[in-house]
């Protein structure tokens, strides 16, 4: 019997990455799996019987921690990430703008460049990242989130150009708006305007986005899907969606 393939993913405590993580290991996938609320992602992992470790991607040392031993990964889901704030420039909270970037940009360029050997020795490797639909479109409030995604968006081009001709496929998968503990960490714990972001439409959920990422992965070895946009129905730009009456 071949050995299993293995899928590393960071920031799968909740939302995405835990049903990345549930779709990958439906797949046969071996995970390993990162995060920093360590009961939330042994929740996530113990039912998949997932290697759990602690991992936050602001961090080198932790990074340089959480990859150790891990001689191949056939698939990095560069998933940790999120939005705090919805400040405008003149309001710009310097500390969510840095946390931001640390996150969902210097994050995703540490953790690839630690797993690349991993990756290649893989033949072929696959590095996902999760972008959005926010690193195509700005909007008012958003810049500090805009500008981590476009760099998101940035990056997994440059990826795919500087890799081309080595056994690394690269993809990036840019949701709307789904329903997790997003926009709760992003209105920092305030619950009632979490809840008004997702009212009277059905958004994407979770299980929506796993799902695209496993279909790309999943692909034979020689297709590379370079970028999934993926909206609910009553969505079509970032500003304009369409609400029922609640
Ligand atoms: P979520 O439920 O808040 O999940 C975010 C995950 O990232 C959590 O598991 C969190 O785990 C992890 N994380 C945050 N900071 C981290 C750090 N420093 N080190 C390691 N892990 C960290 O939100 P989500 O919607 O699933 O977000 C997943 C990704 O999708 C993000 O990149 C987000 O920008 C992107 N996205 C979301 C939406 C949406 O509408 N929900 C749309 C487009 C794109 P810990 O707190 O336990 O560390």
């Amino acid at each position: 019997m071949n050995e299993p393939k293995v899928a590393v993913i960071t920031g799968a405590s909740s939302g995405i990455g835990a049903a990345v993580a549930r779709s990958l290991a439906a797949e046969g996938f071996r995970l390993i799996l990162g995060a920093r609320r360590m009961d939330k992602l042994r929740a996530v992992g113990e039912p998949i019987d997932a290697d759990c470790r602690f991992l936050d991607v602001t961090s080198d040392a932790s990074v340089v921690e959480f990859c150790k031993s891990i001689g191949t990964a056939h698939v990095l889901v560069n998933n940790a990430g999120g939005a705090l704030g919805l400040d405008s420039i003149e309001d710009a909270q310097e500390v969510d703008w840095q946390r931001m970037y640390d996150t969902n940009v210097m994050g995703l360029m540490r953790v690839t460049k630690a797993l690349l050997p991993a990756l290649e020795t893989a033949n072929p490797g696959h590095v996902v990242n999760i972008g959005s639909i926010a690193g195509r479109e700005p909007y008012p409030g958003g810049a500090g989130y805009n500008a981590a995604k476009f760099a998101v968006k940035a990056i997994t081009q440059v990826m795919r150009m500087e890799w081309l001709g080595r056994p690394i496929r690269v993809t990036e998968i840019a949701p709307g708006l789904v329903e997790t503990e997003f926009s709760l960490v992003r209105f920092k714990g305030d619950s009632e305007r979490a809840d008004r972001v997702y009212s009277g439409l059905e958004p994407l959920t979770a299980d929506d986005v796993a799902e695209a990422v496993c279909w790309a992965v999943t692909r034979p070895s020689h297709v590379n899907i370079d970028e999934i946009v993926l909206k609910p129905l009553a969505q079509a730009s970032a500003t304009m969606v369409s609400r029922k009456q609640v």
